[in-house]
C-alpha cells in the first residue's frame, strides 16, 4: 500500500504569494532569516496577511538551525499562540518552521523524537504554510526537517508525513534574488533529490513521474538560471525543486544525503554544495545495482545510446560538466577540507554515516569499510572503482 503525501494546496506562478490575502486566520508566526528580512520579503508576506486580517510576528533563525533555536522558537510560539506558522526562506528556515511547529503543538516532545513512525497529531493549534525563496530543498512540500545538533556535531534527519505543509507557495519573484553561487548549490540539491528518489528501492510510479520531470526541467534550466538568471529559468527551477521535493517525500533520498548530512556537520560545507560534490560518486557506486534506473534518467534527458552502461557514463559526464560550469568543487579537498582534519574525522564520520536513516533509501548497501573508502575517494576526487 502506498500513501501519497502532498500539501493540500500548492499555489504556483507569478503573484502566487497574493494567495495569502485570502487566507483565514488570526495570528501568524513567520519563521525566517536575516537575509530574507533584509530583502523585504518577510514584510511583503506580513502585509498580504494583514490584508486578510491576520497579524504577524517574526522569528529569525540562523542558517542550518540548531536544536536550541527551535526550542526558543517554540517558546515564542507558545506565548504568541499563532494559528498559522509560516516558513519563509531557504530550506533552513522552512525546516525550522516545521520543527518549531511540532514543539508548539506537542510541548511534551523533543526535536530528536520526530520520526516517521510516531503519531504527532499536528494541526490542532496551527496550519503550516511554506514559501521557498531558493530553489533546492523542496521543504515546502516535503516531510523532512534537518536540524543541527551543535553538541553532537551532527544533523538530525527527521521526517514525518504530518510535516508536509498545508500550503506551499511557489512564487518566482523570490528566487530571482538568489546570487549565482546559491543557484548552483540549491540547484544541485534539487537534482540530487530527484535522482536519489528515482533510483531508490522505495520509488514508485508516482514518485518516478515527479522525479523524472524535475530532472528534465533541471537539465533544461539550471545552467540558464545560473548564467543569465532570467525569469523563465528561475521559475522553472522553482517548480523543479518543488517536484523533486514531492518525489523524495514519496520515495526517499539515499547515500548522497546520508554522507552529506554527516559531512555537513563535520566539515561545515553548505548542504547543496556537498550534494554537488557527492552526487557523481554515488552514481558510480550505485550503478552496479541500479544501472537500469540511471539509464532511464539518461534517456529522459535525451541521451541516446545503445547500452545502459554507455547511457549512464554519458549521464555522469553531463553532470560533471554541469558541476564544473556551476563552479562546484569536485572533491572535499577542493572544497577546502585539510588533510589533517579529514584524517582526524574519517572514522567518526564513517561511523555516523552508516547509521543514517536515509540509507534505507539507497539502492546499494554501505558497510563501514566501503563507507570509509567512499569518503577517501570523495576527499581525493577519485572515481569509484569498487
Ligand atoms: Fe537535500
Amino acid at each position: 500500500m502506498l500513501e501519497i503525501s502532498l500539501p493540500k494546496t500548492i499555489v504556483v506562478g507569478e503573484r502566487a504569494t497574493e494567495y495569502l490575502k485570502r487566507i483565514e486566520g488570526k495570528r501568524a508566526l513567520i519563521i525566517t532569516g536575516k537575509t530574507v528580512r533584509r530583502m523585504g520579503f518577510a514584510d511583503k508576506v506580513a502585509n498580504y496577511l494583514k490584508e486578510a486580517g491576520v497579524e504577524s510576528e517574526f522569528f529569525e533563525v540562523e542558517p542550518e538551525p540548531s536544536v536550541e533555536t527551535i526550542v526558543r522558537g517554540a517558546e515564542l510560539a507558545r506565548k504568541y499562540a499563532p494559528d498559522l506558522i509560516v516558513g519563509l526562506g531557504g530550506g533552513s528556515n522552512m525546516d525550522a518552521a516545521k520543527a518549531i511547529w511540532v514543539l508548539y503543538e506537542r510541548p511534551d516532545l523533543e526535536v530528536s523524537s520526530i520520526n516517521p513512525f510516531i503519531k504527532l497529531g499536528l494541526r490542532r493549534k496551527a496550519k503550516l504554510i511554506c514559501i521557498p525563496t531558493t530553489s533546492g530543498s523542496g521543504s515546502e512540500v516535503s516531510w523532512a526537517t534537518v536540524i543541527t545538533s551543535v553538541t553532537e556535531e551532527r544533523k538530525l534527519e527527521l521526517a514525518n508525513k504530518e510535516l508536509v505543509p498545508d500550503i506551499a507557495i511557489i512564487d518566482p519573484e523570490f528566487p530571482m534574488a538568489m546570487p549565482r553561487s546559491l543557484v548552483a548549490d540549491t540547484g544541485f540539491d534539487a537534482l540530487t533529490h530527484a535522482i536519489e528518489a528515482y533510483v531508490s528501492p522505495l520509488s514508485n510510479d508516482f514518485s518516478d513521474a515527479m522525479a523524472l520531470k524535475a530532472i528534465q526541467l533541471i537539465f533544461k534550466y539550471l545552467r540558464r538560471s545560473y548564467v543569465t538568471g532570467d525569469k523563465e529559468a528561475r521559475e522553472k527551477m522553482h517548480i523543479a525543486s518543488m517536484m523533486a521535493g514531492i518525489a523524495f517525500t514519496n520515495s526517499e533520498v539515499g547515500m548522497v544525503h546520508a554522507i552529506g548530512h554527516v559531512a555537513g556537520g563535520a566539515f561545515h560545507i553548505p548542504h547543496g554544495k556537498l550534494m554537488g560534490i557527492i552526487l557523481p560518486y554515488s552514481i558510480e557506486y550505485n550503478s552496479r545495482v541500479a544501472m537500469r534506473k540511471y539509464a532511464e534518467i539518461a534517456r529522459a534527458i535525451g541521451i541516446e545510446t545503445k547500452t545502459d552502461d554507455e547511457a549512464v557514463k554519458t549521464l555522469l559526464e553531463n553532470i560533471l560538466q554541469l558541476r564544473r560550469e556551476l563552479g562546484i568543487p569536485s572533491s572535499l579537498k577542493e572544497a577546502g577540507v585539510s588533510a589533517e582534519e579529514f584524517e582526524r574525522k574519517l572514522e567518526d564520520v564513517s561511523n555516523k554515516t552508516i547509521r543514517s536513516v536515509v540509507l534505507r533509501g539507497n539502492p546499494r548497501t554501505l558497510n563501514l569499510e566501503e563507507t570509509k573508502k567512499l569518503y577517501t575517494y570523495i576527499y581525493e576526487g577519485r572515481s569509484v572503482d569498487f
